[in-house]
């Protein structure tokens, strides 16, 4: 086993580990010190038809979609490698994405990797066909089953938030499904898509172009996998209005897309929950990468006659969450991903100014030596304001979370639906009749129960409404990644 080298980070593509054609690479700062982590070859048009065309050839004219048990051997070598490499990952995972050295442990870095031996298992134990039995329709008997089959070529696009996570929730299904791949990942997290790209090509049997990862600065590139007839499934993570614009593109050759989307989360407080622990949780989760979670609870939704207590839970807990160096093994909110998306929270917090709010805590970006450099923003409490609010609407993609009074059980359920999305959500309270009603009245596609956590390898993720379409992970995540075909024959 050598150090993996992404510096610069290649492209793979057809197997082979190389720079963009015409040479162009782009550079990758640390969010939390703005030095140069390193830089990736920035791919062209030229470099994705490339890619496209080899995962097609690779689905066509191998055994890889067929051989089950192959398969199911690379995934475990790909994990066994990745493991191998696991705190030269970390390093990069910290200094590319700003990521907190705690979250490396679980889904930032070492759960995507171990689900892969999840993945190999379920490849293993999968019913690929199933036994209809005998059926006669207008006297003709057939013996009928079905089969499961891999869809083909996918083109996955992810973002910068939880790149491991992300990139092997969609690589980790696919492959095991029997798809060859593109990857596209975001232009702020190439090099870690390109040290997979370097350990899958140079430490396991992955057949060339069964996988291919190409990293480009301009969006139009990965924009050619949403319109290409060669490949038939988009799976994107990202923001649910570039998720709108790749279903319009794939409409055209009515590729399947495969959609996970944003999120406006609420954490709904019942009036016999534990408030000091619900508020101290919602704060944390809402601090949490400094907020830039697609699944985190930004909305705490309080009964009325609490809502002063809350508020001073919430403000006491967002106060021992401020933004730290992400290496130090303590800290929960680092930096921020970028300038422009420390602009964007910034904006939304004079939003919440100007429609009326109330800023309770933070609002600002922190002060010391250590915050000179990088993209440093404090937590910011917000309240005085009702849903309707666009900071109550929006996704912010920030450590911000507002406080919302509710006025019972039933007021608290609309408030937590009256969104465009429905991904995901957070429910306390002491009742069990209660909490029931209010788990199965919310619209969303995951809730934590009492400070329950529903992230793992067999639990589908994933939205409803504009938080996306399909479920990531699981058993459910897999089948996204497959075609059923029925077949008959004479009886
Ligand atoms: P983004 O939508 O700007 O970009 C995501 C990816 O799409 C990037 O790789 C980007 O290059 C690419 N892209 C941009 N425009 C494109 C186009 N027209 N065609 C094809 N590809 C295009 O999102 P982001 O800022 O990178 O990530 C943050 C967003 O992702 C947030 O909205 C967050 O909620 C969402 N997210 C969702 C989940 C989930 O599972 N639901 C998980 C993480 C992040």
């Amino acid at each position: 086993m050598s150090p993996i080298t992404t510096d610069p980070a290649p492209l793979l593509i057809g197997g082979q580990l190389r720079p963009a054609s015409g040479g162009r690479e782009f550079d990758v700062l640390n969010p939390a010190t703005e030095d140069l982590v390193g830089r990736a070859a920035d791919a062209t048009t030229e470099d994705m038809d490339a890619a496209i065309a080899a995962a097609r050839t690779a689905f066509d004219t191998t055994t890889w979609s067929s051989d089950h048990a192959f398969r199911a051997r690379c995934l475990r070598q790909l994990r066994d490698a990745l493991q191998s490499h696991i705190e030269e990952l970390r390093e990069l995972t910290i200094a590319e994405v700003g990521a907190p050295h705690m979250f490396t442990a679980g889904p930032q870095l070492e759960g995507p990797v171990a689900d892969l031996g999840w993945l190999a298992d379920l490849v293993d134990a999968y019913e690929w066909t199933e036994d209809l039995g005998e059926s006669e329709i207008m006297g003709v008997k057939s013996n009928r089953s079905t089969r499961r089959e891999a869809i083909g070529v996918v083109g996955a696009i992810t973002p910068w938030n939880f790149p491991n996570q992300i990139n092997m929730a969609k690589i980790g299904p696919a492959l095991a499904a029997g798809c060859t791949v593109v990857l596209k990942p975001a232009p702020d997290t190439p090099l870690i898509a390109a040290a997979v790209a370097r350990i899958a090509a140079e430490e396991t049997e992955i057949p060339e172009g069964v996988l291919n990862i190409v990293s480009s600065s301009d969006h139009g590139v990965g924009a050619q996998l949403t319109t290409d007839p060669r490949v038939d499934l988009v799976s994107f993570t990202g923001s649910t209005a570039t998720g709108k614009k790749i279903m319009v593109s794939a409409a055209e050759t009515l590729k399947k897309v495969f959609l996970e989307l944003g999120g406006k989360s609420a954490a709904v407080v019942l009036d016999d929950a534990d408030l000091g622990t619900a508020a101290f949780m919602t704060a944390l989760n809402a601090c949490t990468h400094a907020g830039q979670g697609c699944a985190l609870t930004t909305r705490l939704l309080v009964p009325r006659e609490k809502y002063d207590e809350a508020i001073e839970a919430a403000k006491g807990a967002m106060a021992g969450f401020a933004p730290n160096d992400p290496n130090d093994p303590g800290t929960f909110c680092g930096p921020v991903i970028s300038a422009a998306q420390r602009e964007r929270i910034e904006g939304y917090i004079r939003l919440a100014r100007e429609e009326g709010g109330t800023i309770e805590l933070g609002g600002g970006r922190p002060s010391g030596d250590d915050k000179d450099k990088g993209f440093w923003i404090e937590p910011t409490l917000i309240s005085g304001l009702d849903n309707s609010a666009r900071v109550a609407q929006e996704e912010i993609f920030g450590p911000v979370l507002v406080v919302i009074p509710h006025d019972g059980d039933a007021d608290a359920i609309r408030i937590a639906n009256d969104s465009p999305y429905g991904l995901s959500g957070a429910v306390w309270g002491t009742d069990p009749e209660r909490v029931e009603k209010v788990v199965a009245g919310i619209r969303t596609g995951t809730l934590g129960v009492n400070g329950g956590q529903w992230y793992g390898a067999d639990v589908p993720f994933g939205g409803y409404k504009q938080s996306g379409i399909g479920r990531e992970m699981g058993r459910e995540g897999f089948e996204e990644y497959l075609e059923v075909k029925a077949v008959a024959t004479p009886a």
